[in-house]
């Protein structure tokens, strides 16, 4: 048995139960990658209850829904700000105009709990700005702030999850293919 970190025992949940596995839009699981008709792996986060950077992001994805700005006030006031006025009328009102980092606080909170969520957000966060960062080419450093806010609010479901899922992968050190991602049901 490894020794349990510090840093591994704050990812913990502490609790006495863990989470029952969570599943992706593809039936996989969002901890592993197993397809639900089959066992989890050893090493799974909804086993051992020790959840990472990588789980919030996949976890988060099927979440988004539930922190849309429905108004629409949000988005418009950032697009607007943007210069991207049209593209708010082109595109209409199903893009964009989610709340991330809320999603992702909410996905953690219920993951590991409370007292362990922040930490692990911020972290899964900053993972995430360089990620989108270095996908969107060099920002400016006082954009980095934004740049998770933005990416939320101005793209679509399927981006964002496929932003989110790469991140993981990129953390996880594996491979990822958009073109096995397939479809989120909006
Ligand atoms: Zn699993």
């Amino acid at each position: 048995m490894p020794e349990t970190t510090a840093h591994d025992h704050e990812r913990h949940t502490g609790r006495a139960t863990t989470p029952v596995a969570e599943y992706d839009h593809n039936d996989n699981c969002v901890g592993c990658g197993t397809h639900r008709n089959a066992p989890c792996r050893p090493a799974c986060p909804f086993g051992t209850g020790v959840f990472d950077e990588s789980t919030i992001l996949r976890a988060t994805v099927r979440r988004l829904s539930d922190h849309r700005v429905i108004d629409g006030q949000a988005r418009a006031f950032v697009l607007r700000e943007l210069g991207c006025v049209e593209w708010t009328v082109r595109r209409g009102q199903r893009h964009g105009g989610y709340h991330l980092r809320s999603a992702m606080v909410a996905t953690a909170v219920e993951l590991v709990g409370e007292t362990h969520a922040t930490s692990l957000v911020e972290r899964a966060r900053e993972f995430l700005i360089d990620f989108l960062v270095v996908e969107w080419g060099a920002a400016p450093q006082p954009m980095r702030v934004l740049v998770v806010y933005l990416h939320g609010m101005t793209a679509d479901l399927q981006d964002i999850g496929l932003s989110l899922y790469a991140a993981a992968a990129r953390l996880d050190g594996d491979d990822f293919n958009a073109e096995d991602f397939g479809e989120i049901d909006g």
